[in-house]
């Protein structure tokens, strides 16, 4: 086992990551930007780095100053959260160079399924179903048009490095493909330093799926159920549900067997969560993350198996102490993502902290850096914390959602927290009867 690692992120997953080496008797190293001189994870860890300003090209970016930080602390291994570096290649290679160890895959696993043409060839010779889509990139405007004429509009026009909801263009007539096709191809230009795009089957009205799998390096795969990730807003999570309220335990075990040997055969280690859209009782394959995510504490509650220790030891070479028959799906957890935000227009909204008291009780866990008197820099990210619970039913999770969110105070930012006080009283949310499209039509987006 490592004796100390380092934190190269921020935030809540920072403190969650500190949280997580501690229970397992490990040292942390924070590294931090100078916004984040007084965040909590730098307080509690037991080293810390500041390793620029500001901006996160030359601070949670800066791939220099974080392997300076490992070597000049004596870390052994470098955990990077979500988001940042946790999906770049190159980092990994760069640490496989250093004798560092980086909790996470193979930097060839994650070039594989960074690319999202690559990751979905890779996923159908694996034997998952995917969305219908074009054969790989799409190179014309002729060929967009030929492939959305084939398969019928409408169409969405994706680019292969997109992630976090952005680059994706829905096609509803031919008279829009130019346009398009053009638009997307310039905006991933931009957006990621890759234009390169593919062209998938708009579905009309399915639930987001994702599987979660955990593998260690001596071929052991397992998969701990789904998360149910359909409240959207702007193809980002903004709420997500374990179990799903729309999948028995024939299909989850039917899917997660199907993922499991897929993920088996591919030799990957690590956390990973294959994520799905569910359309008429069919999965259709989208995309692998292969780091930790943000809604990975709903799988937690319902399966008792803490992923980001057990992320660590099979970083550190330990075998798997649980087998698919250990995963036991107890009860129901939901999440809500509490951001920095207008809950209305959902415009950034930083600041201090004046007063903030957390909500408490039986079957809540708050996943937050926040503290009264913290100051929300405007760098980064909005999300600010995160209220997971965790009841016997549904019906129970919905109650003690109602009660936390009357009980938590946070003052001098808006917060989204209003937000999920009246969705919880939605009878769609209610009855779990939902799609991806659902909040935005209900905000009237
Ligand atoms: P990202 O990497 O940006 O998260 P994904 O490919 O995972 O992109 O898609 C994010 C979301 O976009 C999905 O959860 C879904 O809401 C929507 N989406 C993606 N592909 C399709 C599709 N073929 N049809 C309809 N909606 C889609």
């Amino acid at each position: 086992m490592f004796d100390k690692v380092l934190i190269a992120n921020r935030g809540e997953i920072a403190l969650r990551i500190h949280r997580a080496c501690r229970d397992l008797g490990i040292a942390t190293v924070a590294v931090h930007s100078t916004a984040d001189e007084n965040a909590m994870h730098v307080r509690l860890a037991d080293e810390s780095v500041c390793i620029g300003p500001n901006s996160p090209t030359e601070s949670y970016l800066n791939i220099p100053a974080i392997v300076s930080a490992c070597e000049i602390s004596g870390a052994n291994a470098i955990h990077p959260g979500y988001g940042f570096l946790s999906e770049n290649p190159k980092f990994v290679e760069i640490l496989e160079e250093h004798n560092i160890t980086f909790i996470g895959p193979t930097s060839e696993h994650i070039k594989l399924m960074g690319d999202k043409i690559t990751a979905k060839i890779t996923a159908e010779k694996l034997g998952i179903p995917i969305v219908p889509g074009s054969d790989g990139e799409v190179e014309t405007v002729e060929q967009a048009i030929a492939f959305a004429r084939e398969i019928g509009y409408p169409v969405l026009i994706k680019a292969a490095a997109g992630g976090g909801g952005r680059g994706m263009k829905i096609v509803n007539a031919e008279s829009e493909m130019d346009e398009a096709y053009n638009t997307t191809r310039s905006e991933a230009r931009v957006a990621f330093g890759n234009d390169a795009v593919y062209m998938e089957k708009y579905l009309g009205n399915p639930r987001h799926i994702e599987i979660q799998v955990l593998a260690d390096k001596h071929g052991n795969v397992i998969h701990l159920g789904e998360r149910d990730c359909s409240l959207q807003r702007r193809h980002q999570k903004v709420f997500e549900e374990a179990p799903s309220p729309v999948i028995d335990a024939s299909a989850r075990a039917k899917i997660g067997e199907t993922v499991t040997n897929a993920i088996k055969k591919l030799g990957y280690v690590g956390v990973g969560t294959v994520e799905f859209l569910f359309e008429n009782g069919e999965f259709y394959f989208i995309e692998m993350n292969t780091r930790i995510q943000v809604e990975h504490p709903i799988t937690e509650m319902v399966t008792g198996i803490d992923l980001l220790k057990e992320q660590i030891r099979v970083a550190a070479g330990e075998p798997l102490r649980i087998t698919q028959d250990d995963v036991v799906l107890t009860g129901h957890s939901i999440e809500c993502r509490i951001n920095a935000e207008n809950p209305k227009t959902f415009t950034p909204s930083p600041g201090d902290i004046q007063r903030f008291h957390p909500p408490g009780g039986p079957g809540i866990r708050l996943d937050s850096a926040m503290y009264a008197g913290y100051r929300i820099p405007p760098y980064y990210d909005s999300l600010i914390g995160k209220l997971i619970v965790y009841g016997a039913s549904r019906e129970d999770c919905l109650r003690l959602i109602q009660r936390a969110l009357e009980e938590f105070v946070v003052e001098g930012v808006e917060t989204t927290i209003p937000l999920f006080r009246d969705l919880i009283h939605q009878p769609e949310v209610i009855s779990g009867d939902y799609t991806i499209r659902w909040l935005e039509e209900y905000l009237g987006l």
